[in-house]
């Protein structure tokens, strides 16, 4: 996830999404939580819920798309053990979230009210 190293903290992503918003914290540090092995229950929580719509990138000044943190995040967890791949619902893992929030917060990004 070296992409997520330049990551300038601006909060940007953090004001598109929710679920972003509610974690607290940017790409760059999620990327160095999971490299470090310091992903306690929130975050693994969000990594499994992002449903990786994109959104949250859209005004990126590194031009970094969260979702590809989380998608790196998931392979990664899923290569070491933390995410059991026999247990892991493929996509929608919190539908009701991911259904109606995200289509929610994703229709406020692109002004489609
Ligand atoms: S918008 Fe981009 S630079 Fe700003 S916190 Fe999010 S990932 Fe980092
Ligand atoms: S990819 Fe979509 S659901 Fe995931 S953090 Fe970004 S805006 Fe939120």
């Amino acid at each position: 996830m070296l992409f997520a190293a330049s990551c300038l903290l601006c909060g940007d992503c953090l004001d598109r999404c929710s679920l972003l918003a509610d974690l607290g914290l940017m790409p760059a540090e999620i990327a160095e939580a999971v490299a470090s092995g310091q992903v306690d229950e929130r975050l693994l929580a969000a990594i499994q819920r992002c449903d990786l719509c994109g959104a949250c990138g859209r005004g990126c000044p590194a031009e970094i798309n969260p979702a590809e943190v989380f998608l790196a995040a998931r392979q990664a967890l899923i290569q070491n053990g933390t995410i059991s791949p026999f247990e892991y619902d493929v996509m929608l893992t919190d539908r009701d979230w991911q259904v109606r929030q995200a289509a929610e917060d994703l229709r406020r990004v692109t002004g489609e009210v």
